[in-house]
Order: C-alpha cells, then structure tokens, then sequence
C-alpha cells in the first residue's frame, strides 16, 4: 500500500467558506488541499441572494461583516480580482415593534465605524417612490450593502488560492475524517488516505456526518430555503437596493436589469429535510405568497413575470450563528459550517480569523464564542431580531 499523502491543512467543501478558508491559509505560507465533492460553489453557495449588509445585532457580527465589505471591495488588490461586489446600498425596513431595537443596532454599528443610518417615513417616501409606507416604522440605510454574485465570489477565493500554490480537487469527496485519540489526522479519499495538521470541515449543510466520522457530535438542522426570481414591467420607479423587510417578512435584491431575488424571510416555518434528498423546486403556494407581499410592499412590482423559482438548503446552527474554529479535547480538526441562511457576506472575514486562530494561535475572545465549544459551556449567541436577522 502507497504511504499517505501529506499536507499542512485539508479544507473540506469549496463553497464561499471553504474557498476563503483555503486561501487564507494558503496565504500564510501553508501548503493546503481543498477538497470539493462537486464543483465550487456548488452548494447552498452558488444559490445564495448574497444580499450584503452589515446591520447585525452583535458587535462581533456587525464587525465581520464590516470587514468583510471591505475585503469584497478590495478583492482586485488581495485577490487579483473582482469578487463580484455591488455597493448598491441595504435597507432594512423595521415595524413599530423592532424600531427601538433597530435605532440602538445602528448606534452599536456606527460606533464600529460602519457608515448607516435611520431614515423615517416622511423621508423614505421621498428618497423611495416605489416604496409603500404603510406600517413602516423606520429604516436603516447602508449605502455600502449591497449584493455580490456567489460564484464569482467563490471562484475569486479560489483562482487566488490557486495562484499561491494551492491545490483544488474537484469531484473528490472527504468520505470521512481520519482520528487517532485525541487528533484528526487526515482524511479518507476515494483514491487513499491524506494527511495533515489541520482538517477544516467547511462541509456546509453535509459537515455533520463528517463531523460525526471521527466521533465529534454536530447539531445542526437542514431546512429548505425557496426563493424566486421576477422581472417587473418597463418604465417603473424600481428599487436598486437590496432588502430586508422586517414588516412583511420578505427580502429582495437586484439580478440584473428590473429583475429581483425575492424570498421569505424570518420568522416563517423551516421544515428539515435530507440534505441528500430534497425538493429543488419552489413549491406554488410559496412562489404565490411571495408574489402578493412583494407587490403590497413594491407597487411598481404588481405583475411582474416569475422567471425561476428554487430551493436549496440553510444550514442552521442552535443559535443560528456559525461554528468556527477548534474544540477543546480534539486537536487538528476545527469546524467552518453553519451559515444558518445568512453567512455568504462575513465569511471571508471569517476565515481571515480562523486562519491566524490555527496558524498563528491568535484569536480575539469574542471570536473564540464561534467554537462548538459554546454548546457545552453554555454560552451561545444571543441577537436581538431571532433567526437569520442576526
Ligand atoms: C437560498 C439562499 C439564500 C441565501 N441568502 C443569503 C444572503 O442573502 N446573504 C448571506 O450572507 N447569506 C445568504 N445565504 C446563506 C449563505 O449563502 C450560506 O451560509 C453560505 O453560502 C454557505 O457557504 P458554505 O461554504 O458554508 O456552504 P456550501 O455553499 O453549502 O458549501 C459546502 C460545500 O461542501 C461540499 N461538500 C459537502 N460534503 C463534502 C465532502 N464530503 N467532501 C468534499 N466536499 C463536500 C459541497 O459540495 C459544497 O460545495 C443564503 C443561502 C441560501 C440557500
């Protein structure tokens, strides 16, 4: 039998975790392999709204996706190329009920440095012809949100890794982690085992039973995540930005010329499905409800024309933030999974930490609360808004 393989770090999955991940660590001088059972971007990456924004509730979300919006805008630079950022601005639209929680967020975001502000009614239907401001309390504005486009953004990270001299396996699945004790030692190919000093389980919606391989318990639920695609008629005030609409719990982002991503936002029902085996199609109800509360909200967009309509899947954690980082008692292995249906924009940002937690072992307290580890000692995220809202 041939001697295994060795690298100084494996990266499980080339969606936009795994493909930033990989170049992070490649860029610190390691010698990595990423790994990708399909194509990058394959998974719930590739299907992404991507809507960019920074308005979170937590100083450490607000501050990674601030940092994240300026790794997008200085892709050329750190990647070499565009990384498919649009700053078409975010607003986050808020019912009278979120509208003190909003006001102190975007207080907590400005003394971050983040450029947002509150705008009224009065005003918003000034700046926003399109906009019906019927039971709108308030809204927060960013000028530097936006949306990016999920697969250039993957393969940017990637070509970049590439660049450096990291090696991309596509159509070559982890089949599972390789442990001996209390470390992850490799992981198990097809063609033979492979070796290293870190695994980094960026596995998406499919990192539990890897996880699971080598005895380390995930919880995470797979739920389905529809959304739809419109085309509004010719000659209407239309909105360029994206959207969250905390009133009538929908979200929108510009696709190109008067067409819109459209999709149902928190709170709704999330129904767990097999992430091996689930419907991709939108079901008719949804793609009719989505319809209705997209044109109460955006009158120009009554009669628009559905051009595609999905579903791919969240990956969601207990408390709906991401698993990032090692866990105490196992050495080698650190988890990069759960975006919970918001983690596109911050998880370059994300994996420039991770990168200096594993080679450089340094890492900001706040940042350590990403750990699995959290579950076990009790300390998991709290945010104001629940769900994705973040
Ligand atoms: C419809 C939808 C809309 C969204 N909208 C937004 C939004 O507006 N803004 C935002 O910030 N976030 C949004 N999200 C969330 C965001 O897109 C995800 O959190 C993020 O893209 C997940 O990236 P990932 O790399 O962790 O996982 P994935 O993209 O799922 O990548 C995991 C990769 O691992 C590969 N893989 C799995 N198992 C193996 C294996 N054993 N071996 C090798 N490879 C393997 C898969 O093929 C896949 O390519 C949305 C998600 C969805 C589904």
């Amino acid at each position: 039998m041939s001697a295994a393989e060795r690298f100084d770090a494996v990266v499980i999955g080339a969606g936009i975790a795994g493909a930033s991940t990989a170049f992070f660590l490649q860029s610190k001088g390691l010698r990595v392999l990423a790994l990708e059972r399909d194509q990058p971007a394959s998974g719930g990456t590739g299907l992404s709204a991507a809507i960019m924004r920074q308005h979170y509730s937590t100083p450490l979300m607000a501050r990674l996706a601030h940092a994240a919006v300026e790794i997008f805008q200085n892709a050329r630079a750190l990647l070499g190329r565009d990384a498919g950022y649009r700053r078409a601005g975010y607003l986050f639209l808020v019912p009278p009920d979120a509208l003190a929680l909003a006001q102190k967020n975007v207080a907590m975001q400005r003394a971050l440095g983040i450029d947002t502000s509150m705008i009224y009614p009065d005003e918003l239907a000034a700046r926003m012809p399109w906009l019906n401001t019927d039971g709108v309390a308030g809204a927060a504005f960013e000028p530097e949100g936006g949306y990016s486009d999920p697969e250039v953004a993957t393969e940017a990270f990637i070509a970049a890794f590439r660049d450096k001299g990291g090696e991309l396996r596509t159509k070559t699945a982890a089949r599972a982690l390789l442990r001996d004790g209390d470390r992850v030692l490799g992981v198990v190919l097809d063609a033979g085992n492979v070796h290293s000093d870190w695994v980094v389980n960026a596995a998406g919606p499919w990192a539990p039973p890897l996880a699971q391989s080598a005895n380390l318990a995930m919880q995470m639920r797979t739920v389905r995540e529809q959304d739809t695609v419109w085309e509004a008629k010719n000659g209407r005030p239309l909105p360029e930005h994206s959207i969250s609409n905390a009133v009538d719990a929908i979200y929108l982002r510009p696709l190109g010329d008067r067409r819109y991503i459209v999709g149902r936002g928190f709170p709704k029902a999330y129904f767990d499905v097999d992430p091996y085996n689930y419907k991709r199609t939108a079901d008719e109800d949804f793609i009719a409800d989505v319809q209705e509360r997209m044109a109460l909200r955006i009158p120009p967009l009554e009669g628009a024309r559905l051009i595609n309509a999905y579903a791919a899947l969240y990956d969601v954690t207990v408390d709906w933030y991401q698993y990032v980082g090692p866990r105490d008692g196992i050495n080698g292995y650190a988890d990069f999974c759960g975006g919970s249906g918001h983690g596109f924009k911050e998880a370059p940002a994300i994996a420039r930490e991770l990168a200096d937690w594993l080679v450089d072992g340094r890492v900001d307290e706040d940042f350590r609360q990403f750990s699995y580890d959290r579950i076990a000692q009790g300390r998991l995220f709290v945010q104001s808004y629940g769900g994705n809202r973040g």
